[in-house]
């Protein structure tokens, strides 16, 4: 991907970028970058010396996404981390972002009947052959057998995976990431122009079991853009959307109307504009931590560690600065306090 960045120091032996200048940065599929067309260099160097151009007039942060959106509404300080200090860091292999991406591929074939061009990735990073395979299987079962997946087969309309969707400044559907102050991707879209009907459909893998989301649904922001979207670029009144839930064969359905379209597009004007005035990006300390990229760079806590074996009571501890083992202001710290009384007696 082709990106625009400030340059803000000077970059060593090559005089033609000052600073403040505008540069094109291509990041390669390797973590390596290419500047200006030209120079092949990695993330080190690009961090100190560039840093990425505003995208839209009056919105910093522009493009942005449901998961950006999420990403400052969790912890407005790892939005900081993620999208403005840009720390270089290891990425870590994921096995599940493989198998969501795995899950996908497959989904999006089998749905248009052109499964037999899915490719495989070549390699993956976090999964082994056997648990692609696994996925695989898994996948294939799901297209089959769920009653979901053969009721989305049927409805009627042209069916287009992976449609890319960009919002303007003022929330109405644009031509281009240049021009976008929101950009998403529906994973299922099917429109039936006949009738007006219109389906939204985003694939997710993970989750417990069907009871626990049932009873702990997922926030449906994402569904609520992209029938933000499609009310405006299609003229479609009602927008039947869903998260299919491919491991628990459940469907988490909402249904929006044009009536809800404006309260939509305010309530996503407002979060945005949070974002855009926001000038602290507070720590937001919780468990969660645990699992945050930005752990080390943050907490100081070494980013190898097993998220499992961080429990809260660190993360406050070394959030205030104090070793955890003076802290005693958690019913966990007393009681081993009186533990390790007791046994000193
Ligand atoms: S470690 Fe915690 S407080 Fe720091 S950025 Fe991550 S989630 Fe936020």
């Amino acid at each position: 991907m082709i990106r625009k960045y400030i340059c803000i120091a000077e970059y060593p032996n090559v005089s033609k970028f000052t600073i403040n200048d505008i540069i094109e940065i291509e990041k390669l599929d390797d973590g390596d970058y290419i500047i200006d067309g030209a120079i092949k260099t990695n993330r080190d160097m690009v961090y100190k010396h560039f840093k990425i151009a505003p995208h839209l007039p009056n919105f910093t942060f522009a493009p942005f996404s449901h998961s950006k959106m999420e990403t400052w509404a969790s912890c407005p300080k790892k939005f900081e981390w993620n999208y403005i200090i840009k720390p270089p860091r290891i990425e870590m292999p994921s096995p599940i972002l493989e198998k969501g991406t795995l899950f996908h591929g497959i989904l999006e074939f089998d749905m248009v009947d052109k499964l037999d061009q899915f490719e495989l990735p070549d390699t993956f990073k976090a999964l082994t052959k056997k648990d692609a395979e696994t996925i695989i299987g898994q996948a294939l079962d799901f297209a089959e057998t769920s009653a979901n997946y053969l009721w989305i087969k049927t409805l009627r309309g042209v069916k287009i995976p992976e449609q890319e969707m960009f919002l303007g400044p003022d929330l109405t559907p644009v031509e281009t990431l240049d021009e976008a102050l929101v950009r998403g991707f529906i994973d299922l879209l099917i429109y039936d122009e006949e009738s007006g009907a219109c389906y939204i459909f985003d694939w997710k893998t993970g989750g417990k079991s069907k009871e626990d989301l049932k009873k702990w649904p997922k926030p449906k922001d994402q569904l609520e853009l992209y029938a933000i979207w499609a009310n405006q670029a299609l003229g479609a009144k009602y927008i039947e959307t869903a998260f299919v839930y491919v491991e628990h064969d459940h469907m988490a359905k909402y249904v929006f109307e044009e009536k809800d379209i404006k309260s939509l597009k305010k309530k996503f004007k407002d979060k945005i504009n949070n974002i855009e005035n926001d000038k602290k990006f507070d720590k937001n300390l919780s468990q969660l931590c645990a699992w945050c990229d930005f752990k080390q760079n943050c907490l100081g806590i070494d980013n190898t560690r097993d998220p499992r074996t961080i429990t809260k009571d660190e993360i406050m501890s070394v959030a205030k600065g104090t070793p955890k083992e003076n802290k005693s202001n958690s019913k966990n710290t007393a009681f081993l306090d009186k533990i390790r009384s007791k046994a000193k007696s």
